[in-house]
């Protein structure tokens, strides 16, 4: 899709702003327990926590690593939406809807800078489900 957005310098600047903040806060976040991938870009991998060599160590080490896992996966796509995001606004295509191609709401956009759909398709999509 070929639809350019019409948001104010202004607009987008506080966007970007927000976005950046919140991609270093998951980078920071992801950094705690895993290592970034050398291949993949924005890939992370959890780290195994080490805690010693004794049975129960062992076993809160594969608990840990069991628990961080999951939360591992929301990060990154949470960190995916945002450099997404951050792509369509250099595109000049940010906020516009994916599915019928119009403007996203501003209020919407600035409560949540990684929308990529409008508030009447979000709802029509969750109907749907
Ligand atoms: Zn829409």
């Amino acid at each position: 899709m070929n639809v350019k957005s019409s948001f104010s310098k202004d607009f987008l600047d506080e966007i970007a702003k927000q976005l950046e903040e919140q991609r270093l806060k998951l980078e920071n976040e992801l950094g705690q327990f895993t290592k970034k991938s050398q291949h993949v870009a924005d890939d992370f991998d959890t780290q195994f926590p080490e805690y010693g060599d004794k049975e129960d160590e062992n076993a809160a080490e594969v608990a840990e690593y069991i628990n961080n896992l999951p939360v591992e996966e929301g990060l990154e796509k949470t960190l995916r939406d945002v450099n997404k995001a951050m792509e369509r606004i250099e595109k000049g295509t940010y906020g516009v809807c994916k599915y019928c191609g119009k403007a996203i709401e501003e209020k919407r956009l600035l409560a949540r800078p990684t929308s990529s759909a409008c508030v009447e398709c979000k709802k029509t999509i969750t109907q749907e489900l």
